[in-house]
């Protein structure tokens, strides 16, 4: 049975493009709900401990050098069916072969700088989620129609 959790990071070169908003929108526009958020910068022991499924592979010094060069926006997200759903909604790892108006497409160009991480299991989500927030930092919000509700006047 799958979890309505995932674990997303928004990567340093995004960071750096300007795209923390237009990324954040994509994914509230996709149907998910932000359930944690921290903007941080990993050391390269936190990197290599974050991706150490990749350990020996041939990307995986350049991948920890890149992912501990500047600040991340971690999230958790909620949504119904959310590891591959998010994972519909960045597309391909190597953004070229992205599908159209997926994140990675849209905001990345190269397949190590390609603008956002999304877990890929149900378990993976969970682990990597705890990597990076207590349960104290993650908020259920009961969202609400905006369009109801106006804006408090200053009297
Ligand atoms: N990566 C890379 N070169 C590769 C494959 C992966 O630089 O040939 C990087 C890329 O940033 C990717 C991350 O390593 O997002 C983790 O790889 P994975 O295969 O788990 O892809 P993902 O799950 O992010 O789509
Ligand atoms: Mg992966």
């Amino acid at each position: 049975m799958s979890t309505d959790k995932t674990f997303s990071m928004i990567k340093p070169m995004a960071v750096k493009k300007g795209y923390i908003g237009p990324i954040l929108s994509k994914i509230t526009e996709g149907g998910f709900q932000i359930v944690g958020m921290k903007y941080t910068q990993l050391s390269k022991e936190q990197a290599e401990e974050f991706y150490g499924v990749h350990k020996g592979r041939p990307f995986f010094e350049s991948l920890v050098t890149f992912m501990s060069s500047g600040p991340i926006v971690a999230l958790a997200l909620k949504k119904e069916n959310a590891v591959s759903d998010f994972r519909t909604l960045i597309g391909a790892t190597n953004p070229a072969e992205a599908a159209e108006g997926t994140i990675r497409r849209m905001f990345a160009e190269t397949i190590d700088a390609n603008a956002v991480h999304g877990s890929d299991s149900d378990e993976n989500a969970q682990i990597e989620t705890s990597f990076f927030f207590s349960q104290r930092e993650l908020h259920n919000v009961d969202l609400i129609d905006a369009k109801q509700y106006t804006v408090c006047e200053k009297s």
